[in-house]
């Protein structure tokens, strides 16, 4: 599969909770971590200059708060502490690899990481830093898929990936249906419209209008973020069109005989 034209020099992973779980019902898997961050340290040896944004939600999610009779802007605020927690174990791994990087919060807590100042980040980042942003947007009510789209933005990134359980965008959930229909190219409209299940609204609506592709692939699959970017291997590409050839259902338009 083609990355669609795009060279990709510049980019931003977002990571989920549930990715540094490995095996495990909660937290953090050092194994797990490891392996992702070699994953990464590969990425940087070729010379990618990479962003990452990790969630929260093998900790603490807001709704879990709010279920619990937390307040829902408390609750999120947990949910956010959760990232800088995971932000620091993936900085560990990535150091340990000899791999340079910053982290930094949106959140103040400057004993631990640096707080977000964007000329900063954007210093680090073109020194070869992996720049590992922690706190979402440091805003209640939002996701850090969104503080990945916005980042993205302000990183100034051709491409963002969007690490899942699933190799990219299905018709229904793969896990549940099998023979859910898997978009080679989707678009952010049809994302919207069909309601996918891929990040939220905020975060498809902010990349569609900055007009920032994104490529949806399984995370866990040791090398699958090396292989996004050289086009190799099996995942979705979210852009405003389908690019010439491919139908409305991002498959490849065939002659008719
Ligand atoms: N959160 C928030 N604002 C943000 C980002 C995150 O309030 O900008 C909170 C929210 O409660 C969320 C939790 O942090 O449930 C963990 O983030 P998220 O669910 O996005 O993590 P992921 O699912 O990617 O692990």
């Amino acid at each position: 599969m083609i990355l669609n034209n795009i060279k990709p020099k510049r980019v931003l992973l977002k990571m989920s909770g549930e990715l540094l779980m490995g095996e495990r019902a909660y937290g953090i898997d050092p194994e797990t971590i490891k392996v992702l961050a070699q994953d990464i340290a590969e990425v940087h040896e070729k010379g990618y200059e990479i962003a990452i944004v990790v969630g929260g939600g093998n900790i603490f999610r807001g709704r879990e708060g709010t279920a619990q009779g937390i307040d829902q802007c408390t609750a999120d605020y947990m949910g956010m502490l959760a990232t800088v927690m995971n932000g620091l174990a993936l900085s560990s791994a990535l150091e340990h690899l000899n791999v340079a990087t910053r982290v930094m919060s949106s959140i103040s807590m400057d004993v631990v990481n640096e707080p977000y100042v964007r000329s900063k980040a954007l210093r680090h980042i073109s020194l070869g830093r992996v720049l590992i942003f922690t706190g979402g947007t440091g805003n209640p009510y939002f996701t850090t898929d969104t503080a990945a789209a916005l980042r993205a933005a302000e990183m100034n990134c051709d491409l963002l990936l969007k690490g899942t359980k699933v190799p990219g965008v299905f018709s229904e959930d793969p896990t549940i249906n099998p023979k859910a229909k898997h978009f080679q190219y989707i678009t952010y409209n049809q994302i919207l419209g069909d309601d996918l299940k891929v990040m939220d609204a905020t975060a498809i609506a902010l990349t569609r209008d900055t007009n920032l592709p994104i490529a949806v692939f399984r995370a866990q699959d040791r090398g699958a973020f090396c292989r996004v970017l050289s086009g190799e291997g099996v995942y979705t590409l979210i852009l405003k069109e389908f690019p010439e050839g491919y139908d409305h259902e991002g498959r490849i338009d065939l002659p008719a005989n």
